[in-house]
């Protein structure tokens, strides 16, 4: 069978054993409603508690901070459009929302509708090293400002966001921050108390963890809690009602647990890795620029520019043997280059020239020398060629991820 691997963890990353293993039983043996008074029912109850505290733990947070949702994007929403509608409510003066220009889609879309409904929104710019300006963003941060989001850690470049500074200066002008974390949380160790976090987002698919759920963190000292998007049965605390899915929350707290065990060391390795690929591409005389090689970064993410190399046509080359994505993605017939690599003032040219990697938890030494010699062979075979201006050759989705 061809060797395939796989260095797209910032789109997924793959399940640990050790969280399928404790979900496996909540598909069958032990299935049930959390809701059920019965003795099934109550069991499921308590080990959806018991994932809540494990949850809760990989982020300095009390369990009943914690709400489950689907996912981060929906955890945006639910934080951005929900707080906005509770200010709204509450007759609060405020109606300015900020985000960063390198935000996750599902929190610019989010102040897009925001805009739609009436409220202020604005972008805060980045440096050309993928961290938000803090001058900048102080700048736009008033007395009638009720929302700051700000992520952990960037999807498409790695870098880790200033969040302790950023939550005193939003704090300092009497708004709130909420942090999309979906990247930072089980990559890096984050403590929402400590950083004075109002709102969080989670996903469990970034960490190890199932698809289909995440949380949103609402801190017990937030002056709002955001009003719900769906209405129902009344489940966690009626801000994200519907059934709440067992196997999905218990693999998502077990992937938690592991994670606040053995980032550390994960790290560690993670950081050899991507010093030893980019040392296999420097053997073979790779050309290429590290992007946001000054900022903080996660352990294991490379943004790697290759230049005057068109980054899709090696990803598409690469495609039956190494995952991996680019920075730009094709739209009905165009290419359209990533808005964070922009913001990070690029031209259309240097972005169609990224990579992005991200070496998880379970790729190995192996992986890395195998993938270091077929990056090589494919940069080398398609420099010199001119940028491939076919539709069919920018067939990568990527930069939404
Ligand atoms: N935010 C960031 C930074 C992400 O990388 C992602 C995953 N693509 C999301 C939000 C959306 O997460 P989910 O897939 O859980 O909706």
């Amino acid at each position: 069978m061809n060797r395939i691997v796989y260095l797209d963890g910032h789109a997924t990353t793959p399940l640990a054993d050790e969280a399928a293993d404790a979900m496996a039983p909540y598909w069958t043996a032990r299935a049930g409603n959390a809701q059920s008074p019965h003795a099934r029912g109550q069991a499921v109850a308590a080990a959806i508690e018991l994932a809540r505290e494990e949850v809760a733990r990989l982020i300095g947070a009390q369990p009943q901070e914690i709400v489950f949702t689907s996912g981060a994007t929906e955890a945006n929403n639910l934080a951005i459009l929900g707080v906005a509608e509770a200010a709204r409510r509450s007759g609060s003066g405020r109606n300015k929302v900020i985000a960063s220009a390198i935000e996750h889609k599902s929190v610019l879309a989010a102040l897009e509708e925001l805009a739609n409904r009436g409220f202020e929104v604005a972008l805060a710019p980045v440096t050309t090293d993928g961290v938000v300006d803090l001058a900048a963003l102080e700048a736009l941060v008033d007395e009638r400002t009720l929302l700051v989001s700000l992520m952990g850690a960037n999807n498409e470049v790695g870098t880790i966001q200033p969040l302790a500074q950023a939550a005193r200066l939003v704090h300092a002008k009497g708004a709130m921050i909420h942090s999309d974390l979906a990247q930072l949380a089980g990559k890096s160790p984050v403590d929402v108390a400590a950083l004075d976090l109002d709102y969080a987002s989670l996903s469990a698919h970034k960490l190890y963890g199932p698809m289909g759920v995440g949380a949103l963190f609402v801190s017990g000292l937030a002056d709002l809690k955001p009003r719900p998007l769906v209405f129902g049965g009344g489940q966690e605390r009626g801000l994200r009602p519907g059934t709440l899915p067992a196997p999905l929350l218990v693999g998502f707290g077990a992937a938690s647990a592991v994670a606040t065990r053995d980032m550390a060391e994960v790290s560690q390795r993670q950081q050899v890795l991507a010093t030893e690929l980019l040392a296999g591409l420097a053997a073979r005389q790779v050309r290429l620029h590290q992007n946001a090689i000054d900022a903080p970064r996660l352990p294991g993410s490379l943004s790697l520019r290759f230049p005057s190399v068109d980054a899709d046509e090696v990803v598409g080359r690469l495609a039956s043997t190494i995952c991996l994505s680019t920075g730009s993605a094709c739209s009905a017939g165009q290419i359209t280059v990533s808005h964070v690599l922009k913001a990070m003032s690029m031209s259309d040219g240097q972005a169609r020239s990224v990579i992005r990697v991200y070496i998880d938890r379970y790729t190995t030494l192996d992986d890395i020398h195998f993938a270091a010699g077929e990056i090589a062979t494919a940069v080398m075979g398609v420099s010199g060629c001119h940028w491939v201006s076919d539709p069919v050759g920018c067939a990568h989705e990527v930069h939404t991820h």
